[in-house]
């Protein structure tokens, strides 16, 4: 005696889901694998093991500011490849396509809780963040409309190239001008915080980055001018551990504060408060 088996319905078509590639992050420091919207929501900030992850200008500048960047300072700016240096504005033209950016950094005004101010973002997508004649004529632009405003300046870095070998000198002539924008707000008394990512070295950490009023690093970065790698074969010695880390540098007084990202803004804003008070 023989049954007749049931057939088995076709599988649905719409059952099949397709999750993009950066769906899923692993986190180098703990290794727990994330899905990217939930890692987002957390500030991209591990909820396993506190690692930060790196964050781009404009991301940056939604996390710290109410509604983001309001008005973009230098926006049009594009480097002049002065040097004519081979590959250069080919790389930039590559990157503008890639990140929305035509330099490494951005400029604009914002809000933190209601008060203005003016920030200036790095992005390390770009280049590694490093300073040309475009990103120090930005950075000088919003010094100059901070100062008109009286507005507080911040600086939040992730440059781990420091000045940008393709523009050679003037590349190197952007520490000076930077440095004087930072004296011109001292010197009409307006705040000035930088906070500083991972990595902030070289020429940018060698200038402006190192002058803020109050110095913030994010936790685990490396902050530094040369390398721990160059260091180690300059001088022929091992590092101690931790050396050029955010936490590193607290303790040996380079840096004032260690702070998380999920309580950047809060902190920022406390600042702003005591620092103001006194004006
Ligand atoms: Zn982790």
């Amino acid at each position: 005696m023989f049954f007749k088996r049931k057939k088995k319905p076709p599988p649905k078509k719409a059952s099949r889901i397709s999750v993009p590639d950066d769906f899923w992050v692993k986190c180098p420091s703990c290794g727990t694998i994330l899905p990217n919207p939930e890692l987002e929501a957390n500030s991209k900030v591990c909820p396993k093991c506190s690692y930060h992850f790196r964050l781009g200008a404009y991301e940056y500048a939604r996390l710290l500011f109410d509604r983001g960047l309001e008005r973009e300072i230098g926006k049009e700016l594009v480097s002049a490849d002065p040097l004519g240096f081979p590959g250069y504005s080919d790389k930039m033209k590559k990157y503008e396509r890639l990140y929305g950016l035509k330099d490494s950094s951005i400029a604009g005004t914002g809000r933190i809780f209601g008060r203005k101010v003016v920030g200036f973002f790095t992005d390390f997508a770009f280049l590694g963040g490093s300073m040309g004649s475009v990103f120090g004529e930005k950075f000088y632009r919003a010094v100059r409309f901070a100062r008109r405003k009286k507005w507080p300046f911040i600086a939040v870095l992730f440059s781990g190239g420091g000045a940008r070998m393709h523009e050679g000198i003037f590349s190197l002539m952007q520490m000076v001008k930077t440095t004087v924008g930072v004296i011109e707000l001292e010197r009409k008394g307006i705040p000035y915080i930088t906070v500083l990512g991972d990595p902030t070295m070289g020429g940018v950490m060698a200038s402006f980055a190192a002058l803020g009023d109050v110095i913030i690093a994010e936790p685990g970065a490396l902050i530094g001018f040369a390398g721990p790698r160059v260091i180690k074969q300059t001088i022929g010695q091992d590092l101690p551990p931790g050396f050029q880390r955010s936490e590193f540098h607290l303790k040996h007084g380079q840096v004032d504060m260690v702070v998380d990202r999920r309580q950047m803004k809060r902190t920022i804003a406390r600042l702003l408060d005591i620092m103001e008070s006194g004006i």
